[in-house]
């Protein structure tokens, strides 16, 4: 690139050089031409004030150009028919031709004054004529000095013409070099690093700060998009590891009550179940599995769904009050099954959510709270309205989780005790539905737990609520 960058920057360079010395040639030579031209009238002007036309001309010519005139210039007095009067280089004028066909002269006769270049054969150079009328009588004073045109002149200054341009030449292309290397340098850093990033290197590391605005604008996208990109491929790698263990572990969990029911199948298909008690302990424990089996299958469902965020939800207005009587009602049978007894309190509150979800988030903490009791044990369950939305504290005088299981509980397939966990239909994913309903819904949820003692579940959500009256 830098190589294309100094070659344009060189073409362009010769290109402006080029056009500027014809621009110069053009003017500079109008110009000399021009000033050569004034001057030499200004000096016809002199000769003309100072001559005596009634005395001797050539004489007097002579006398003027000794004292005045430059040495390489001829004057010449021509009457208005073309007849030489007087010149100081030639003493027998006589001999002169008539002058009136010189271009200069005719046009000195025809409007007052003239002037042409040509090449004199007896001066063997160029010569600049220029001649006017006098204003003394009928006489044409015509001055000639010898003339260099542009082109003598430019042969004459080449060689410092050509060390001059060598020179801005040669200090244009080391700057040039200096400004690709500021322009380029940055770019090929930045593009090195944007290689390593295809090769899935995600570290470009520190740009240093560029001379240009705009490359540090680069750098610092190339930074920032490496680091979107760097968790982005985190975030795929941590899901893709969090499906895996968990596909992994729904078909253990699965394969568990496959395998009992199995047992049992092939116990009674033997025989085992010819006594009417025996048939009927397997065929519960068969039902139970399968309810098992069934409950593992709608957590697995519903906690896919809720991932792939596919929200069929269906959002209304929630009166509180009685769909915790709803709550109730659903509950009342297994709190009777465990001996808990239940205390729901809920202020009268309306809230737009869906309704599924939030009896899926009671269903399951309350339940736990229920499970994870002992008979005489309580469950309080308490939603009010707090700042910026509603508070639903979930309490029981259960077992208490352990400090360290704490922090996993709401992992999926965590369970604290399995086999009581299982004993009691429990799928280990419970909590983890509930952690995905509040996230759906941008909220919060703690828990505060001591063994022995029991927990509080607390889940804040920050919608809309109306108080009804
Ligand atoms: P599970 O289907 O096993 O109940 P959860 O995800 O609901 O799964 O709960 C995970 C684990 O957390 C449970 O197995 C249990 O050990 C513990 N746990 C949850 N809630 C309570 C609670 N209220 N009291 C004591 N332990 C609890």
């Amino acid at each position: 690139m830098k190589k294309a960058i100094l070659l344009r920057f060189t073409a362009i360079l010769l290109l402006a050089l080029g056009i500027s010395s014809v621009f110069s040639y053009y003017f500079t030579g109008r110009d000399m031409l021009e000033t050569t031209r004034n001057s030499m009238l200004d000096t016809i002007h002199v000769v003309d004030y100072f001559l005596d036309y009634g005395g001797d001309l050539t004489k007097q010519l002579t006398r003027l150009h000794d004292a005045a005139l430059d040495g390489n210039s001829r004057v010449t007095i021509i009457g208005t028919d073309g007849t030489v009067y007087a010149d100081n280089e030639v003493a027998q004028i006589e001999e002169l031709e008539n002058h009136m066909e010189r271009e200069e002269v005719k046009a000195a006769h025809r409007s007052g004054m003239g002037s042409s270049i040509r090449f004199s054969a007896s001066m063997g150079e160029s010569m600049m004529y220029v001649a006017a009328r006098s204003e003394k009588g009928d006489y044409i004073i015509r001055l000639s000095v010898p003339y260099a045109n542009m082109t003598d002149y430019i042969c004459r200054i080449l060689p410092v013409l050509l060390l001059g341009a060598a020179v801005a030449f040669g200090i244009s292309v080391m700057m040039a070099v200096r400004f690709t290397d500021t322009i380029a340098t940055p770019l090929k850093e930045i593009s090195a690093k944007m290689e390593r990033m295809k090769s899935c290197d995600f570290q470009p590391g520190i740009f240093r700060i560029y001379k240009y605005e705009e490359l540090n604008v680069i750098a610092r996208t190339t930074v920032e998009m490496a680091e979107e990109i760097r968790s982005y491929v985190e975030r795929l790698e941590r899901e893709k590891k969090i499906r895996q263990e968990f596909f992994s572990n729904a078909s253990h969990e699965l394969k568990t009550p496959i395998t009992s029911i199995q047992g049992y199948a092939e116990l009674l298909d033997q025989g085992f179940g010819q006594d009417d008690g025996i048939k009927r302990d397997f065929l519960a424990r068969i039902r139970k599995e399968t309810q098992n089996m069934t409950n593992l299958i709608n957590d697995i469902l519903l906690i896919s769904r809720l991932e792939a965020k596919e929200t069929q939800e269906v959002f209304a207005d929630l009166s509180l009050q009685p769909f915790l009587v709803q709550i109730e009602e659903l509950m009342e049978s297994i709190a009777a099954e465990y001996q808990v007894k239940l205390h729901m309190e809920c202020e009268s509150l309306q809230i737009e959510a869906s309704a599924r979800q939030m009896r899926e988030l009671l269903v399951n903490l309350v339940g736990n709270g229920i499970k994870y009791n002992h008979p005489g044990g309580n469950v309080w369950v308490n939603v009010y309205c707090c700042g910026g939305g509603i508070s639903i504290r979930v309490q029981d005088d259960g077992c208490g989780i352990g400090l360290e299981d704490q922090e996993r509980i709401f992992e999926r397939f965590y369970r604290v005790d399995k086999g009581r966990s299982k004993k009691m239909g429990g799928t280990g994913l419970g909590l983890s539905i509930v952690k995905h309903i509040v996230k759906f819904y941008e909220g919060d949820i703690s828990v505060q737990s001591a063994l022995g003692e029991g927990s509080v579940f607390v889940v804040t959500l920050p919608l809309t609520v109306k108080r009804i009256t």
